[in-house]
């Protein structure tokens, strides 16, 4: 171990500095979003089978809800535009501006070079939860997702029913894609309703038993056309183990709810970004 220097504690001391204050993001009309979800309707509803995934669509301007249904249960999420599945959740910005665990009015954004809102989370009961004792949260952006790779490199196993694998399934069968097509283009997750966060020792990403219930929910709006892949995980509540068939699973719902014509007003979606991609060659 290398000796600390002798202003050791006065660097340590030192207040650190939001990386990305959100103040000048693109503004948020969560008052409108509410409203519009009060008079929605339930147009379609999907399940998610235990240990396996659902896929679903979300035309820009609807609602999606997804539920816990039977006993508590996670779920790993995926996002595309229904378009273009090269436009995808970006869950390491996400977590950049929005912290580790999103909740109401924070948003899910794409990947490069759109970088957009792609869903806002406008409900959300389990927003009691807060920061346990132990840092833990709920619905992280900081997990991947459960997957075949990590298992067999950690246990030699061939395990089919990861949430990468599920993912793979849906995506491929939504848009009758190769499976090796398809699964180019599962990417790291939404963990709704898991509880998360890093130990405070060792700075190991963690997980604990979900507070979730039956009759929870976490609510989105749609900012464009969506094309959505939830996975109910096969750690169930991940109080345990990931990766096998231990653990109790519950199917996950989606539902898409449509609102009253007109009640969003002249609301749009959001223009891809303004950057001009010339990287500095100009
Ligand atoms: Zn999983």
């Amino acid at each position: 171990m290398t000796q600390p220097p002798a202003d050791a504690q006065a660097r340590r001391a030192i207040p650190p500095v939001i990386c990305y204050p959100t103040e000048t993001l693109p503004q948020l009309d969560l008052p409108l979003y509410r409203a519009a979800l009060s008079g929605a309707e339930v147009t379609d509803t999907t399940l998610a089978p235990p240990r396996d995934a659902c896929s679903f669509s979300v035309p820009a301007g609807h609602f999606f809800r997804i539920s816990s249904v039977d006993g508590p249960q996670v779920g790993d999420l995926n996002l595309w535009n229904a378009h273009d599945l090269t436009e995808r959740f970006y869950s390491g910005k996400t977590r950049a501006l929005h912290g580790t665990h999103v909740t109401t009015g924070d948003r899910l954004w794409s990947s490069f070079p759109t970088l957009r809102p792609l869903a806002t989370v406008v409900e959300d009961s389990l927003d009691w939860y807060g920061i346990d004792a132990f840092g833990g949260s709920v619905h992280d952006v900081i997990g991947t997702r459960c997957d075949p790779y990590t298992g067999n490199l950690l246990s030699g196993t061939q395990y089919h029913h990861c949430c990468h694998s599920n993912l793979t399934r849906a995506l491929a069968e939504a848009r009758d894609l190769p499976l090796h097509e398809a699964e180019r283009h599962v990417h790291d997750v939404l963990n709704v309703f898991m509880c998360t966060g890093f130990t405070r020792d060792t700075g190991q990403y963690f997980m604990k038993a979900s507070p979730v219930r039956p009759g929870d929910h976490l609510t989105f709006f749609a900012e464009i056309d969506l094309l959505g892949a939830l996975s109910a995980c096969p750690g169930g509540d991940c109080s345990s183990e990931h990766s096998s068939d231990a653990a109790a699973c519950y199917p996950l719902k989606v539902e898409v709810l449509t609102p009253a014509a007109g009640a969003l007003g002249d609301w749009q979606s959001p223009q891809v970004n303004g950057y001009d991609r010339t990287h500095g060659t100009d």
